[in-house]
């Protein structure tokens, strides 16, 4: 039986025409950008110098606050510059060019453990988790030294990993779980070990049983569980997986670990692995090329700070000019203004879609069909917080619980009136009372 939640969508999956695609290598780049924030929490400050020869896996920033992790040279060769430079969130963030003498020298730091790996305790493995810098991997970009700190003060009771991948055309993580579940399930085991847990379970969508299968076989025999969920969008959300698969509600306000429970990425799971077996740090990422303007889509693995054109490029280019990029998925990923923005640690896509593919309504306007509402995963009124939102009365949205809004764009993609709700529950958001 395939498991879910109430509420969501199902919008066109387009992952066809990455499906079946094997992971390829990327080909480095002359340079790389690396931006010194690349996940939740403070960010680094530079390590390095200008003209500094670093090595593959060096620390080139990093920071003392306990909600940060470090980040890493992808490549080898000379720091050029330490700038402010444009990040996928939007904005400039001081970042650091490294010009690559592609001779991949690789760092002293980067040293496998021998031992067994039974035989690490919770604080190394949340050591192995911050060296590496890995952050949650399948969006949020939380550090994860700092998610299992939390998980094991709180002792949590259920430990799911993240298989989902509802997003449409973003086939990262299936792939992932095809071609290297190893790592996937030892990874799972290190967290399984590091909370205390004998017992943990993979979530995956129910349109992948190429996964469900290499998942299943993989993870024989470890204590962890494979449940295949319903394909609905957003099933991947934190809560929504954990409604699916345990029955219980996180209350508004609230985080899952307050009702014991834990979420991990697939992805970030194989990153821990291989940090801990073979001393890597989260250097690389596979990250899904796709959308209507892509000529010849494919799933990359691909160095942190590589700009986006180098994986247009290797895509074959564009059809024609896009229209829009996106980095992440089309429901919840962000638009990027040029080609020259670097891959970070939680890019899991990058779309570029042709002109005309998008509809507007010049007056947008509410009919009072309740569509919204009964697709909202969260349970909120969102055409009422809307109406609020729009004559800023951000108490009244506060009372409508906008806070709980997970953004996932089911209200906007229904929404026959073609209202802005998203952004106005962004909006209301980022104005809410004390
Ligand atoms: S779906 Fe759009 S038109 Fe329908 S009630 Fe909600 S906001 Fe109004
Ligand atoms: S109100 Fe928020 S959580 Fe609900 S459907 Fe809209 S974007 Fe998703």
């Amino acid at each position: 039986m395939a498991f879910t939640f109430k509420g969501g969508i199902h919008p066109d999956y387009n992952k066809d025409r990455t499906y079946a695609s094997p992971i390829e290598e990327l080909p480095a780049t002359e340079e790389v950008i690396i931006p010194l924030s690349q996940h939740i929490g403070v960010p680094c400050s530079p390590t390095v110098s200008v003209g500094d020869y670093v090595r593959i896996g060096q620390i080139i920033g990093d920071s003392d606050a306990g909600l940060s992790c470090p980040v890493h040279a992808s490549v080898s060769g000379k720091v050029k510059a330490i700038a402010p430079h444009w990040h996928p969130s939007g904005v400039k963030v001081q970042s650091i060019v490294i010009e690559n003498d592609f001779k991949d020298e690789r760092n002293d730091s980067i040293v496998p453990y021998e031992g067994d790996l039974d035989d690490l305790t919770p604080s190394e493995i949340i050591g192995y988790a911050r060296d590496a810098g890995i952050v949650g991997m399948g969006g949020a970009a939380f550090p994860l030294h700092a998610k299992l700190k939390t998980a094991f003060d709180k002792k949590i009771e259920v430990i799911i990993i993240n298989g989902a991948e509802c997003e449409p055309f973003i086939t990262a993580d299936h792939r992932a779980m095809v071609e290297y579940p190893r790592s996937i399930v030892n990874g799972a085991k290190l967290i399984m070990k590091c909370l205390g847990k004998k017992e943990a379970v993979i979530a995956i969508e129910d349109n992948k049983p190429d996964a469900i299968a290499s998942m299943t076989i993989t993870a024989e025999d470890s204590g962890i569980r494979i449940c295949p969920l319903k394909t609905k969008y957003p099933q991947g959300g934190e809560k929504q997986l954990i409604k699916a698969i345990t029955g219980r509600e996180v209350p508004p306000g609230k985080l899952p670990m307050d009702i014991g429970c834990a979420v991990f990425n697939v992805d970030t799971c194989a990153s821990l692995f291989r940090a801990v077996s073979k001393g890597r740090p989260l250097t690389k990422r596979v990250c899904t090329v796709s959308g209507s303007a892509v000529i010849n889509p494919k799933n990359l693995l691909v160095r942190v700070g590589t700009p986006y054109y180098a994986l247009f490029e290797h895509c074959g280019g564009f059809s024609s000019e896009p229209y829009k990029i996106i980095s992440g998925g089309p429901m919840m990923g962000s638009a990027q203004h040029s080609v020259e923005i670097p891959v970070i640690k939680n890019t899991s896509a990058l779309l570029a879609f042709c002109g005309g593919e998008e509809s507007f309504d010049e007056k947008p306007t509410c009919l009072h069909c309740g569509k919204c509402i009964s697709v909202c995963p969260m349970r909120l009124m969102p055409n009422y917080i809307y109406m609020h939102a729009e004559k800023e009365e951000f108490a009244e949205c506060k009372k409508l619980n906008v806070q709980d809004c997970i953004e996932c764009g089911c209200c906007s993609y229904v929404c026959p009136g073609r209202l802005y709700l998203v952004q106005a529950m962004r909006m209301a958001k980022g104005h809410l009372p004390k």
